[in-house]
């Protein structure tokens, strides 16, 4: 399928940023540098801040996200979210998986397996992290590495409830530190993520499914990456705090 036939998706990744007056002001900001763009625009913004952003994106094109919920559907699990909660206040996408929840919170790829599940079970669409470590990538594993998160991930999945995933290839090497995958590198794992799915389901499954890079991308990088077949725009964390640059990652998405 042509590039052009599938979605791209900008989605800002707010990580633990912005109070709530901070985050009206960014949104507020955003509304009208995200009117005209033509790829999908998404803002996962931290859970004190979900309400304020459905709240000013009604009627705009911005969806909102949250970063991520919980496997079971209620009950004695402090200090968590499910995802009926997230779709009971109009919120749209979760992102599951990211690299700092594997990193710092115990994230497996089992749990990730199991929030992924219920997140589309409550009809979210699922901002899927999957990305090896600078060790992995120098050890010559990254294929193994990103097949087997996105295997087990979307395990139980039918190829119909595949169809609310987006996936995000973000080598963790990449996240946060300024360093970003080439053009070639970025696109070379996001085709072989669309094989890993056209494996798992099918080639129409595969080729309609957005596949985004995330990884210090950024204004000054965003339009080389964008172009590449296989990249449907971008999970974007440090440039998705400033409308400026935000803006124009959508413009290169929107082209
Ligand atoms: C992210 O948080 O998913 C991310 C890619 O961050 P950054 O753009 O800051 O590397």
């Amino acid at each position: 399928m042509n590039k052009k036939l599938r979605q791209a998706i900008i989605a800002g990744n707010w990580k633990m940023n912005k109070t709530r007056p901070e985050a009206k002001a960014l949104i507020e900001a955003l509304i009208p540098v995200a009117k005209n763009a033509t790829c999908g625009v998404v803002i996962c913004v931290p859970f004190t801040n979900l309400e304020t952003a459905v709240e000013l994106t009604k009627g705009t094109n911005i969806k909102v996200g949250a970063q991520n919920c919980h496997f079971e559907k209620s009950g004695a699990f402090t200090g968590e979210i499910s995802a009926d909660m997230l779709t009971e206040m109009g919120v749209e996408y979760v992102v599951i998986g990211h690299s700092e929840r594997r990193q710092y919170f115990g994230e497996t790829d089992v749990t990730v397996n199991k929030r992924t599940k219920a997140a589309v079970a409550a009809g979210l669409k699922v901002l899927l992290c999957v990305g090896e470590l600078l060790e992995e990538r120098e050890q010559g594993i990254t294929e193994e590495i990103v097949g087997l998160q996105t295997k087990v991930a979307v395990m139980g999945l039918t190829a119909d409830e595949i169809k609310n995933i987006v996936i995000a290839y973000e080598p963790v090497w990449a996240i946060g530190t300024g360093k970003t995958a080439t053009d070639e590198q970025a696109e070379e794992v996001c085709a072989y993520i669309r094989g890993v799915v056209e494996k798992l389901y099918s080639k129409a499954d595969a080729d309609a499914m957005t596949i985004q890079y995330g990884g210090s991308m950024n204004p000054k990088n965003a339009a080389g990456l964008l172009t590449k077949e296989n990249i449907d725009g971008g999970l974007i964390g440090g440039a998705s705090l400033k409308a400026e640059d935000f803006a124009v990652l959508l413009e290169a998405a929107s082209k």
